[in-house]
Order: C-alpha cells, then structure tokens, then sequence
C-alpha cells in the first residue's frame, strides 16, 4: 500500500494556516473588493425582473463550512470564499448586504429549490454536473476543487482512497458527487447526512471511519480542530463550482459569466481573504458558456 504522508501534512499545514484565514476579513464590511452596480438593465431575465421587483435577492448558501461558507451563530456574521463570490455577484446585479436573503439548502435540495423559484441562485459548493443541468443551468465555474478523505488523526490504517475496503465506513452528504462517487466506484459502506458538519461529528464520535467530499471543504474543518482531524491522500476527483441559476434563464447566466470574466482582480483579491492562508494558489477558471 502507498504511503502518502508528505500530501496529507501538507494538508494539514494548509488546514492550520486556515484557522488564520478567518481574521483576514472579506466579509459584509466594508473592505470588500467589489463595488455595488448603479442601474442594471437586463433585458430578457424574468429571474433578475423578479429581483429587482421585489428590491431583494435571494441567495441559496451553506452556513456550516468554514472558509467556504459559514454563519457564526454568536454574531450573525456569514464569512468564506462562496459567501464572498455570492455578495460580489449580488454587488454585480445591484444589490448590496442589506439586499441579500441568505437561505441554508443542503446539498440534497438545491435544484428543487431552484426550480420551485424559492431562491434566485445558489453559491455554495455546487459542483456543474450534466445531471444537475437538466434540471438547472450553471453558471461559473468559478473554482476547482477534487473530492478527498478527512480521517481521525490518530487514523493511520487509511492514507487513500485505495484504503476504502468494504469495512470502512465513509460519511457524505445526501445529494452530493462525492457520496454517488463512493456508491459507484468504491467498496466502502456509505453513510449519509444532510450536512458536512453531521458527518464530522460521526467521524469525531467514532461513528464514520471517513468523511468524504470536496478538499476545499474538509481543509475548513480540519483548520478548526488540527489535533484531532487530519486530511489524507490526493484528491481523487474533479469538482468545477458553479453557481446555480433558473433552468433557461440564458440572460441572467450570461450576466454572471461576464461578470466573472471580467472580474479577476475581485476574484482574486476574494481568494487571497477567504482561502489564500492555506498556501492553495487561486487560480480562476475560465467561464463555461455552454
Ligand atoms: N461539490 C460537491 C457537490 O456539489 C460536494 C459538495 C456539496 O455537497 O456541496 O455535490
């Protein structure tokens, strides 16, 4: 079996230098690297029409990931990478912090919320999949990430996914890529939650041998207990982030894409706050105008 130590302790370096991450700022105050748009005329978006009727958008999010996105229960402040490409985008079409209706979707319920016209997009690591776009379209991607493997740290009988035998027990969430990746592909026995955080709980109370999905994610929760967590092997996966939009609003997606485009300098100015202690170079992907 191969050993994949130096992968996993620089996980684990990266991991750490997250925890810093969440002093760097980035949030809703007023340091942010994108400014709030005057006057946005779209024509042909009912989704950005119905927006701006109402004077309000709502934004589908996850609020238990931290760096990626998160809600302190104590002061009511969201914070991470998603959260901030979600209020630039808001910013993009109009809309400011005060504009913006968080809504928590966990990964199982996303396109169904789209579809029910509950929420107006979804920024929250969605991967773009052609399944997920019979139902949705994507706009983005905005990041790359690949599925990986969050153990105990005094785990040391799985280093990979080439260690996920039928007797280990891997958690992921309902709805997820990594979870259907695990059923199709692996031998191990899947657990499922709704949320990543059920799944480290499993894992911390010895339920779940394994917490499975996207590196990004788990280096958030391996920052926030180093002495207990530990990332191992290498990313097995291709995760690309989309952000989620009205199946068909061609306009509105298109708006998206080319304020993406057209925004590296706040992309990576987004980055560097949320994500740039994990030593993880940001590199923005080019836009898919499928
Ligand atoms: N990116 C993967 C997905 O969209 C896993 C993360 C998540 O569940 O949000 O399924």
């Amino acid at each position: 079996m191969k050993k994949r130590r130096i992968t996993s302790l620089a996980a684990v370096g990266a991991a750490a230098a997250l925890v810093l991450a969440g002093c760097a700022g980035g949030g809703g105050g007023g340091d942010q690297p994108w400014e709030v748009a005057d006057d946005v005329e779209l024509e042909g978006s009912p989704t950005l029409d119905a927006i701006q009727a109402r004077g309000s958008i709502v934004i589908g999010v996850k609020e238990d990931q931290p760096g990626l996105g998160y809600l302190d229960a104590a002061t009511g402040e969201r914070s991470g990478f998603d959260v901030d490409i979600a209020r630039w985008m808001a910013a993009e079409l109009g809309f400011d912090e005060d504009q913006i209706e968080y809504s928590a979707i966990p990964s199982a319920n996303r396109e169904q919320e789209l579809v029910n016209g509950n929420i107006d997009m979804y920024v929250g690591t969605y991967s773009i999949t052609d399944d997920r776009k019979e139902q949705i379209d994507f706009a983005g991607p905005y990041a790359i990430t690949g599925q990986g493997l969050l153990v105990s740290a005094d785990n040391d009988t799985i280093q990979s996914d080439e260690d996920l035998t039928s007797d280990v027990t891997v958690c992921s969430a309902t709805g997820s890529t990594p979870i259907q990746n695990i059923r199709d592909n692996y031998d191990a026995t899947p657990m499922e939650y709704d949320t990543y955080s059920q799944c480290i709980a499993q894992v911390e109370d010895g339920g779940a041998d394994a917490v499975t999905t996207d590196e990004l994610i788990l280096l958030g929760y391996a920052a926030q207990s180093p002495d207990t967590l530990q990332i191992v092997g290498e990313p097995f996966s291709e995760e690309l982030y989309g952000i989620g939009v009205p199946k068909g609003d061609d306009a509105f997606r298109e708006f998206l894409n080319d304020a993406l485009e057209n925004g590296g300098d706040i992309w990576t100015a987004i980055w560097d706050n949320n994500l740039g202690a994990t030593g993880i170079e940001g590199d923005q992907p080019a836009v898919d105008r499928y």
